[in-house]
């Protein structure tokens, strides 16, 4: 019991390796991973871990995020003109350098470096440098750079560069800037669209020690204001050398000074900078906000304070502790830490969703997909208000969808496949596919099952918390008008007496179509058509859930008839899944005719096959005809529904599906896949944890560990973090090691810990319960608090037994292995 209560505790004495990721080299090739990996961000806005002293390049790509700020360029290529929609790379804060006397502006990687270490310590939400150099005069220097991205106040960032010069003294010069001449430059792939996003509003400076840079963007006319004051110490004392403010071109603004520091005295360089933009909430002037919350600042230690502070009270929520296996412990702090560094608890005051890439790079150009669908459960079970922020950026966009649907000649609403500020359509009309060099069109907007993802998290969260208010104020209207479009996606045909559907892509990206036909999208994917039974099954409950008089008047404002309702269960029961004798569910009508791949030959000529759609594509080949799956499709729906729900979906649709069928079809379709898109690890190791436990699906979760953390698909986390792995692997450990269940008003857990796991320790929500675990192989202690109105009895199933707990007291219970 005293384990629980002292969980913070803990923290504070934690094992300073399983909180920190060190890098004792400066590396070219890995500047971008890490670059990536070592992001600060607080939801509002998030810098790339770059160096200060460099501009972007090859090697160096220092982007800044704001949260929903999108704009939109148009490009002539490939004979057409195409519009895209991207998040916007703000002006760069971080730039700053300095030389010693008339020497060369340093730059790591020019100079003799003696030692360089960056670490991360993900506790305090901190980036630390530290560099020994020698010039070739021989005069060391030794460097420490401290960044925070503040968690408390979301529109500071703060840097603390320290210079100590080891053998000399001297006279140093310092530049820093405030740099709007970026352009978005991090994906190579989009080199040849238009990427200059916004111009110049105004630059000067301020006080005796300030700079300002605004800049609007071309087409979204969203004003960017930052703001940054620069202070100089040595030991205690404040120097104020004469600043020098220059202007190059209109875009940039530097703060230039010299000092003398003397041998063995560190020079501290404080540069504390505050973004606004003018779509922040109450913010009329962005600039002059500010500059007077810059004015106001104080200084680098005590934001550092602060924003410890913000970072402790997080984790004290959000960590999970884990004995035995370091490597497991701190990849997934590194996954909990840029979960929240993207959508915070400053996303309720933000109209953004969770970009697919984090705040953390422009791949997929910080769009919005359904891989929220993944995250939901993470912020459900700490902070349900976040989640909530990310549905809510979906409602406000209820009525796009409804114009979506309409356009494609589909009633209700349709999500878009790829969303950004508005909540039309930004799935670019075509990609570039690297290896052939050639553009070719992009049918994945054909993913009509982001809608059902989307109908999917709101029931999920009704559920998780119990939040009836949320279901009738928002939740009802989006379930049941993305039921209306799932209904309208289906036609009957009165040959077989089954509903079918056209013109979809699944979650499979490589089968866009059927190669011999020229109208692009599928026949009955099984898991669109799977979703939308489920999602009309969830509308049906809900209508019986609501109030009469809710009922009544939700129906009549959605204009929902009772022959609506009647075909929504109709369909219910005559959807159409093709599943041959051995039980094996078609991805689509006609998988089944298609050729078999030469596994072995490819990834012997190719070595890494995961995007063979492009493999295939440059070799004039296509992937359509091909039994090859991009990541997980008819998978997919094991993962995200129960099996007995499964096993009543399957009944009521007349096909037959057991535990057997299951295993088969993972088994069947995971030879076939070359998960190309790392979503696929994380559903197929959950899975197979359901088949087999840790057994069967550790040798996965080392690969879901490892893939942002080493970038094993190659060249990708250089351009974002994948929110989707991060929280996927998070909910294998939540729902599948420690089989944790929150849906239903019974707490369910039905733990089996990996081989080395010690010992699991968490807390999560349970409706509007706290509860704390420390589990081991034999033990499970539990304590749950709560509103104490009065003395409560709490049941809890543990591996399958009832056990009714006090509320505020602890337990322990030595349940019987699985
Ligand atoms: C996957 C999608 C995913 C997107 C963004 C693609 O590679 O196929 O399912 O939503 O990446 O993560």
């Amino acid at each position: 019991m005293r384990e629980l209560l002292h969980l913070s505790k803990e923290n504070k004495m934690r094992d300073s390796s399983c909180w920190k990721i060190t890098y004792n080299e400066f590396k070219i090739r890995e500047e971008g991973l890490r670059e990536s990996l070592c992001t600060l961000g607080n939801g509002y806005f998030a810098t790339r871990g770059a160096i200060p002293e460099a501009l972007a390049s090859k090697i160096h790509y220092p982007g800044t995020y704001i949260a929903g700020v999108y704009n939109q360029l148009s490009t002539h290529i490939a004979g057409r003109t195409v519009v895209n929609e991207d998040i916007v790379n703000c002006p760069n804060w971080i730039f700053l350098t300095f030389k010693i006397g008339n020497g060369e502006w340093f730059y790591p990687s020019r100079h003799g470096i003696l030692s360089y270490q960056q670490e991360l310590d993900m506790h305090r939400g901190i980036l630390t440098r530290r560099i020994r150099f020698q010039n070739h005069k021989g005069q060391k220097t030794s460097i420490e750079t401290n960044r925070i991205v503040h968690m408390a106040d979301p529109h500071f960032g703060a840097m603390r560069y320290v210079i100590t010069p080891e053998n000399y003294s001297d006279w140093i010069s310092v530049k820093t800037t405030l740099d709007g001449t970026v352009i978005n430059g991090g994906v190579p792939r989009y080199s040849q669209l238009n990427s200059k996003h916004f111009n110049p509003r105004s630059s000067g400076s301020f006080s005796r020690n300030g700079i300002f840079l605004t800049m609007k963007t071309s087409n979204s006319n969203i004003e960017i204001a930052e703001a940054a004051k620069v202070r100089l110490f040595i030991g205690q004392k404040e120097i104020r050398p004469k600043m020098k403010c220059l202007k190059e071109k209109k875009e940039r603004i530097r703060h230039e000074f010299r000092i003398f520091i003397t041998k063995k005295q560190s020079c501290r360089i404080e540069k504390i900078v505050s973004i606004y933009t003018s779509k922040d909430e109450g913010v009329h002037n962005p600039v002059k906000q500010a500059i007077e919350s810059v004015q106001n600042a104080r200084r680098f230690k005590s934001l550092l304070v602060t924003h410890q502070q913000a970072w402790e009270r997080l984790w004290k929520r959000f960590d999970i502790q884990i004995k035995g296996d370091d490597f497991s412990q701190k990849v997934l702090r590194l996954h909990i830490f840029h979960l929240l560094q993207t959508i915070s608890i400053h996303n309720l005051k933000i109209d953004a969703g969770l970009p697919a890439r984090g705040l953390h790079g422009e791949a997929y150009r910080g769009h919005i997909f359904w891989d929220q669908v993944f995250a939901i459960p993470f912020y459900d079970l700490h902070i349900p208000e976040i989640s909530k922020a990310l549905l809510l950026y979906r409602y406000r966009r209820l009525d796009k969808a409804k114009e979506n649907a309409k356009k494609a000649g589909f009633r209700g609403a349709m999500f878009p496949w790829q969303s950004g500020s508005s909540g039309k359509e930004e799935t670019p009309a075509i990609h570039l596919n690297p290896m052939s060099g050639t553009w070719g069109p992009d049918y994945s907007h054909l993913q009509r099952h982001v809608s059902f993802a989307i109908a999917y998290s709101v029931w999920q969260h009704y559920k998780r918390l119990g939040d009836f208010d949320f279901l009738l104020s928002y939740g009802a209207e989006m379930i049941l008008l993305i039921a209306q479009f799932g209904a309208s996606l289906t036609k009957y045909s009165s040959k077989d007496g089954r509903y079918h559907t056209a013109g979809t892509v699944g979650p499979d990206e490589f089968h866009e179509g059927n190669s011999t036909v020229s109208e692009p999208g599928l026949k009955d994917n099984a898991y669109t058509n799977l979703m939308i039974v489920w999602t009309l099954m969830k509308a049906k409950e809900v209508l019986s859930i609501l109030p009469e008089g809710d009922r009544l008047q939700i129906m009549k404002r959605l204009r929902l008839k009772d022959k609506d309702l009647h075909r929504w269960d109709d369909i219910t029961k005559k959807m159409n899944i093709v599943i041959n004798d051995d039980g094996i569910i078609s991805q689509f009508d006609g998988y089944f005719g298609l050729k078999e791949l030469d596994w072995h030959g490819y990834i012997a000529r190719y070595g890494n096959i995961h995007r063979l759609d492009r493999i295939l594509k440059a070799e004039g080949e296509s992937p359509n005809d091909y039994k090859v799956s991009k990541q997980a499709d008819v998978l997919m729906f094991f993962y995200l529904i129960e099996l007995s729900e499964i096993e009543n979906i399957f009944k009521r649709l007349g096909y037959s599906f057991d535990r057997d069928t299951f295993r088969k079809n993972f088994d069947y379709y995971v030879v076939r896949t070359s998960h190309g898109s790392t979503l696929s690890r994380f559903v197929h190791c959950f899975l197979a944890q359901l088949l087999g436990g840790p057994r069967e699906s550790w040798g996965w979760f080392r690969e879901v560990l490892e893939s942002d953390f080493y970038d094993t698909q190659g060249e990708t986390t250089p351009e974002g973090i994948h929110t989707g792995v991060m929280a996927g692997s998070i909910d294998i450990v939540i729902r599948g090691f420690l089989g944790i269940d929150t849906q239903g008003d019974i707490l369910r857990i039905n733990p089996s810990l990996p081989k080395n796991w010690q010992r699991v320790k968490l807390r999560f929500r349970h409706k509007d319960r706290w509860v704390s675990l420390s589990l081991t192989k034999s033990q499970i202690i539990i304590l749950i608090q709560g509103p104490m109105t009065k003395p409560v009895k709490v049941p809890v199933e543990i591996n399958n037994k009832l056990y009714n707990l006090f509320l505020g007291k602890s337990a322990k219970i030595s349940p019987k292995r699985r």
